[in-house]
């Protein structure tokens, strides 16, 4: 086996408290090299069509991937993949930090968990010392409290946490994780899961460091991301001011969820951008395992409201959600409501997104305000209503109890006159970029797997660039930004692949993605330098491919077809006012996107999933 990984998964079963260690060959790695490729084999192996997602059958694995804890920039990530509860579909999460790499360093490629403990647990993983510890007096206790608790037991040094927090404890459907406070794994709900199984926290302690094939390649190509560094102009924005830095060009472009995804474009925007809030409130950076970017950037304010600086600071994502959608651009108030969601453990986008539905249904006056509580009012704008709404839906205490349990059982409850407002896809709240701009988008946030996600392909701007990234994943001659055409159908199919390649890998899109640090050569070398395999760059674009399909075949023994591939009425409408007036999906244009997407991915127009052919040409027969 090669050196950077033991072909060895953790696996725990929590019901009958069984620690066993499953070995893998390095046929099976080369086949599905980590991350949520991995989750989705057991999932296909071991989970039924009907396996309820907070049921004991769930089968929820935290993986790295081969090359994880290599000490190169942007190789530190890690995944955790199961059945969603926000969705019912297949469920991936990935997460920065170090816990990807502390994992690896204590011999584990993977966890997989599966049972219900009978009684509150914690795992502990002390590099061979494998525990399922009691966690009953952490119960109800806020992520912060949690995580100092474990740090004191167990130190700080060469310790990682990852937890899911109180609201994943209450089954909040959308909760997330956390990783020792800053990094969060936010979508899917897999925090949900960790509440479902009884389980509050890993916790790895090691000492140990991850072997490579070649220390002094890997050392050559750590160097490269150092160079490259200073003078490419996206990881150089990111390292000043993280991605809060790329909200100004973003809403400049009319990319910038507004009012409930309704216009794009905020006129105090100013307000919420990195490189202008970063001097008022901005409290340092943090970086992950080995990256020379370090764009993880920390805020604290006293006034209005008091927010710590130990649970990171809002992302651009955040910023949009919890921001601007919701007519809301202090960023004072923005940074206390994604404190809030970390200290419970919420995802901040899907919580944003109903924030906004809930907003608008009680503007319109579709919900009265005694529904909402009695006589509590919210309204676009009001942060106080924001920090009191994620309290509710934290502690299911009101309104908040259906909203806990997302989008479909609020709509039903609330009416179908307030569905327009609901903006989901697969019951997944829409991210900040606006579709109705991004037409690559718009076909990508119908088509996921997991729901509407923004980190599964290239943006339009790749198809326009005619840049050596975009030759390199064979998008050649330029095209249109703007427009839903054959070839952006194309560009999204070719990079979809890439970056679920970077997804199998764990690895960091803002220095792996296309025109980042590091360009498709150096992929190759990671490979060879950790692992010692020769792999062309042909193999690996089909591990991208293969992880796609099989993440849809097991939606598809789950009952998704083409008919959950539908975005939201509201951007077939065009934009009311700022950069991207008028602009809109177009709905023919998109209905003939998803032919062709279907087309391209050998997958049948009629169902939108995977065919026999590419099953078997997969090597994925095994999943028919
Ligand atoms: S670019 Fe940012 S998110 Fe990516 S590995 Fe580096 S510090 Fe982490």
């Amino acid at each position: 086996m090669p050196e950077s990984f033991s072909g060895i998964m953790l696996r725990i079963d929590l019901t009958s408290s069984r620690i066993e260690r499953q070995e893998f060959d390095e046929m099976f790695y080369r086949m599905y090299m980590g991350g949520s490729a991995i989750g989705t084999y057991f999932l296909l192996k071991e989970t039924s069509p009907d396996t309820d997602a907070l049921g004991e059958g769930n089968v929820l694995t935290i993986a790295c991937s081969i090359v994880t804890g290599a000490p190169v920039s942007g190789v530190s990530r890690f995944c955790v993949a199961a059945i969603s509860p926000e969705t019912g579909a297949v469920g991936d999460t990935q997460a920065g930090g170090s816990f990807g790499p502390m994992l690896k360093s204590a011999g584990f490629d993977a966890i997989v968990i599966t049972g219900r403990a009978k009684k509150p647990s914690y795992i502990l993983v002390d590099d061979d010392s494998i525990q399922i510890r009691d966690a009953t007096e952490l119960t109800g206790k806020t992520v912060l409290a949690v995580h100092d608790i474990l740090a004191e037991e167990y130190g700080k040094k060469n310790v990682s946490i990852l937890q899911c927090g109180p609201a994943g404890e209450r089954l909040v459907r959308f909760a997330c994780l956390m990783a020792d406070l800053n990094d969060v794994a936010g979508r899917t709900g897999m925090g949900a899961v960790f509440g479902s199984k009884n389980l509050r926290a890993v916790v790895v302690r090691t000492s140990r460091r991850t072997n490579v094939a070649d220390a002094e390649e890997i050392k050559q190509l750590a160097r490269v991301a150092s160079e490259n560094l200073s003078g490419m102009e996206f990881p150089n924005l990111l390292a000043r001011h993280g991605t809060p830095g790329v909200l100004g060009f973003q809403t400049r472009a009319g990319n910038l969820s507004t009012h409930n995804y309704s216009r794009s474009f905020h006129e105090d925007y100013q307000r919420l951008d990195g490189a202008e809030f970063e001097p008022k409130i901005g409290s340092g950076k943090t970086t992950c395992f080995a990256c020379v970017v370090g764009c993880r950037k920390k805020v604290k304010c006293q006034e209005p409201y008091e927010v710590t600086d130990r649970l990171g600071g809002p992302e651009f994502e955040t910023l949009g959600l919890l921001g601007a959608n919701l007519d809301i651009t202090d960023p004072v108030a923005v940074s206390k409501a994604n404190e809030l969601c970390n200290n419970y453990g919420i995802d901040t986008i899907t919580m944003g997104a109903l924030a906004a539905y809930l907003f608008e249904c009680a503007e319109k006056g579709l919900i009265s305000d005694e529904q909402i509580a009695e006589g509590r009012v919210v309204r676009f704008g009001d942060a106080d209503a924001l920090l009191w709404l994620i309290e509710q839906v934290a502690n299911r205490r009101g309104i908040g109890e259906l909203l806990a349990e997302g989008f479909e059982p609020a709509m039903k409850t609330l009416g179908p006159a307030t569905a327009p407002f609901a903006i989901n896809v697969k019951n997944h709240g829409l991210p900040a970029h606006m579709a109705q701009v991004k037409p690559s988008q718009a076909l990508m946030y119908a088509v996921c797997p997991i729901g509407a996600d923004h980190m599964s392909s290239e943006h339009d701007w790749l198809l326009a660039s005619d840049s050596e990234a975009a030759k390199g994943l064979g998008i050649l001659g330029r095209g249109r930004a703007d427009i839903c055409d054959l070839d952006k159908v194309r560009m999204t199919v070719y990079s979809q692949y890439y970056y679920s390649l970077l997804d199998a890998l764990c690895l960091c899109m803002f220095c792996w993605g296309p025109g980042s640090l590091f360009d498709y050569h150096c992929l190759e070398r990671l490979i060879r330098c950790t692992t010692g395999w020769e792999c062309t760059f042909w193999e690996l674009m089909k591990v991208g491919q293969r992880r796609v399909n099989m993440m849809r075949q097991l939606n598809a023994k789950r009952g998704f077809s083409r008919k959950e591939d539908m975005l939201p009425a509201r951007l077939f409408e065009p934009l009311p006012d700022g950069p991207a007036k008028g602009r809109c999906v177009n709905k023919n244009d998109f209905l003939k996107m998803l032919d062709q997407y279907y087309a391209l991915m050998g997958w049948d127009p009629r169902s939108g999933n995977p065919t026999e052919g590419v099953l078997l040409e997969l090597g994925l027969d095994w999943t028919i």
